[in-house]
């Protein structure tokens, strides 16, 4: 089969031939890929930026972390899949054992990998993967159509879906960032919760769109951002701010826009977070931190995505032509789309 492998950091990766992934285990699954999402983080990882923090695979290895498809080969101890079913992948499969994984927190779980950052990824015709992280969703839907919700989308509504029984009606949500994430999460926002969605981006044409989906009022970051939120929020902030920046100044705004008792969602990250400890015990705001999402969050996701209330702006490309995406991506010539990678 063919996959896209990375050979040496700083160096593009290759699409080459290699040999078909094979059950080992009773509870591995064959996933035959109709969809492999590119995103920021496959740059990362070719750049060696992962490597330096010894947080990716032995050299070479497959790319691929955003991926759906069809079942194709089940091992022994796998009864509740079928080859053909259409599924999505939770990106971390884990051992199921550990508290973290009888909580529903995969994410945390210390003997869980990561296809595509730690093991041999989905960019490729297939992707080995374990029975924990396959999740079934409506045939009907396309994997190629929701491929990068596997991460992107998933992180968003993990977020959301936290803050949703804090935004009854009356609330406000501010979203900091309307690019990738924060589209999803606006989406996710309208299908949840009655709330009132303040959308803050530099982008006037991101604020257009984050409008067109559900948002009810944009404002620009340009200085007055915080006077602006808090004049649509009666002068307190919002409930929940959820911050899909995290750096250049946004980490402090989103503080600054939570109302006492309001939640601050970091999702976005790069820059560091100060708080003075009078501010936090005196307003009895909270930070939230979030990472990924769980199993559940990306199979209600999925009912969202089969029901039309979330979609993705995507762009197609052959697996063979992974390395004219990566440069679409890189030269921002994917403005509010996600490349996929088809396997031929
Ligand atoms: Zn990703
Ligand atoms: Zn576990």
């Amino acid at each position: 089969m063919q996959a896209l492998r990375l050979h040496r950091y700083n160096e593009r990766p290759t699409v080459d031939e290699i040999e078909e992934p094979k059950v080992e285990d009773p509870l591995d699954v064959i996933v035959k890929i109709g969809g492999a999402g590119l995103c920021r983080t496959d740059i990362h990882l070719y750049l060696g930026q992962w490597h330096e923090l010894d947080a990716d695979a032995p050299l070479p290895y497959t790319l691929g972390h955003e991926n759906a498809g069809w079942v194709h080969e089940v091992g022994s101890a796998v009864t509740h899949l079928h080859p053909g079913d259409t599924v999505i992948m939770h990106p971390r499969p884990s051992c199921g054992f550990c508290f973290y994984c009888r909580g529903g927190n995969d994410m945390h779980c210390p003997h869980g990998f990561f296809p595509g950052l730690t093991t041999d990824g989905g960019m490729a015709h297939f992707l080995k993967t374990g029975a924990r992280a396959v999740v079934p969703i409506d045939p009907n839907l396309q994997p190629a159509d929701v491929a990068a919700l596997a991460d992107a989308g998933l992180t968003a509504y993990h977020a959301v879906r936290k803050a949703a029984p804090d935004l009854y009606p009356g609330t406000s949500a501010v979203v900091i960032g309307a690019g990738g994430l924060g589209h999803i999460a606006i989406q996710v926002l309208r299908a949840l919760s009655p709330t009132t969605i303040i959308v803050v981006d530099r982008n006037p044409k991101a604020i257009e769109v984050a409008k067109q989906i559900g948002a009810d009022h944009g404002v620009e970051a340009d200085g007055s951002h915080i006077d602006k939120v808090k004049e649509l929020t009666d002068g307190n902030g919002a409930e929940v701010v959820l911050d899909f920046v995290g750096e250049l100044g946004a980490e402090k705004d989103a503080w600054q826009m939570t109302r006492p008792n309001g939640s601050h969602y970091v999702i976005g990250y790069g820059g560091t977070i100060e708080i003075p400890a009078i501010d936090v015990i005196s307003t009895e705001r909270n930070v939230v931190g979030n990472l990924v999402g769980t199993y559940n969050d990306l199979a209600e996701l999925m009912v969202l995505a089969a029901q039309g209330k979330v979609t993705l702006h995507t762009k197609t490309y052959p697996l063979e032509a992974a390395n004219d995406a990566i440069t679409d991506l890189d030269e921002g010539r994917l403005p509010g789309a996600r490349a996929i990678l088809i396997p031929s």
